[in-house]
């Protein structure tokens, strides 16, 4: 399953910081650097999607190593047997780009595109990056709700919709998870706690919180709601 494709990006070299990122990683046990993607990653899923959802950034040795977004690590196990429970991923287990998983009606992707030292990157790299992801929902002509998934992806959409003059205040659109935005002429916005390793052992987010807001999503892109 391919993303859309998205002009300039697999050889995007903006963030120098995190070009060495990638170049310095020293890959896992029994792993070498020829089994990295260590480039940017760019989304898949459904091209007639209704629902797309916005992670943070590639995974040091999940997406990062593999080349597809949530695919090897923590944060991936936490979410995609809740998606295919939920009726929007044919399979509960995901390893590698090559395993077959398909996405029904949701596309998936990151905020930024390349791993960022200690999953944090800066505001100059949200920004650098936020052509791609408007690139990527632009391309998906049945998008009626964008789920992101904590507050650095959540804020970095709501400054492209700023400067995109759509809305005004980014202080107008605070984050809480389950927090739905409807904008005119636009997609939901949904806000949820990010599926992170560290998340789901603190149990800030746990699987029952995760698949309401996945209802919640699916009766937001179905009209139920708006
Ligand atoms: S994070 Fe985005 S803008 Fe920065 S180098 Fe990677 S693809 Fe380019």
């Amino acid at each position: 399953m391919l993303g859309a494709e998205v002009r300039g990006l697999t050889g995007c070299r903006k963030c120098q910081r995190l070009v060495r990122c990638m170049a310095e990683l020293a890959p896992r046990k029994g792993l070498s650097r020829e089994d990295y993607w260590n480039a940017p990653v760019p989304g898949f899923g459904d091209s007639m999607a209704r629902i797309c959802l916005v992670g943070l950034a590639p995974g040091a040795h999940g997406a990062n190593r593999t080349g597809r977004p949530f695919t090897g690590d923590g944060a991936g196990d936490f979410m995609y047997p809740l998606l295919h429970q939920a009726g929007f991923a044919s399979q509960p287990l995901v390893e590698h780009a090559a395993d077959g998983l398909q996405l029904s009606d949701l596309y998936i992707s990151n905020a930024v595109k390349c791993l960022p030292p200690e999953n944090k990157p800066t505001a100059a790299e949200f920004a650098n990056c936020r052509p791609y992801l408007a690139e990527e929902l632009a391309s998906l002509p049945r998008l009626k709700v964008v789920i992101l998934l904590g507050q650095g992806a959540f804020t970095s959409y709501l400054r492209h919709l700023k400067d995109d003059g759509r809305i005004g205040r980014l202080a107008d659109y605070p984050f809480a998870h389950g927090a739905a935005y409807r904008l005119q002429g636009g997609p939901w916005l949904v806000a949820s706690y990010h599926t992170s390793r560290y998340n789901v052992q603190t149990g800030r987010i746990v699987p029952e919180m995760f698949l309401r807001l996945l209802d919640q999503a699916r009766a937001l892109a179905e009209g139920e709601n708006g």
